[in-house]
C-alpha cells in the first residue's frame, strides 16, 4: 500500500487509512481514489477533515481556487463516507 501525507495532520499513514479529495470539473469536492487530476488525501477520522478545511489547506494542496463552502461540502463528504 502506497503511504500518503494527510493535509490535515501531516502524518504520513497508508493510503487505505485515507480518503483521496478531488475536484470535479464544476468545482465540487468529491472522495476518489481514481478520479485523474490532483489529489489531496485525509484521513478518515473527522478532526483530520475539519483541519483540512481551514485555512485553505485543500486549496494550496490541490492548487485551486476553491467555493466559498468548501467547509460545508467536506463534511457532507466526510457524512456521505460514513466512517
Ligand atoms: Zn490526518
Amino acid at each position: 500500500m502506497p503511504l500518503r501525507r494527510c493535509i490535515g495532520c501531516r502524518t504520513v499513514k497508508s493510503a487505505d487509512e485515507m480518503v483521496r479529495i478531488c475536484l470535479t470539473e464544476n468545482d465540487r469536492l468529491i472522495a476518489s481514489a481514481e478520479s485523474r487530476g490532483r489529489g489531496a488525501w485525509i484521513c478518515k477520522n473527522e478532526g483530520c477533515f475539519n483541519a483540512a478545511s481551514s485555512k485553505g489547506k485543500l486549496a494550496r494542496s490541490l492548487k485551486a481556487k476553491l467555493l466559498p463552502d468548501v467547509q460545508k461540502q467536506l463534511s457532507s463528504v466526510y457524512e456521505e463516507l460514513g466512517f
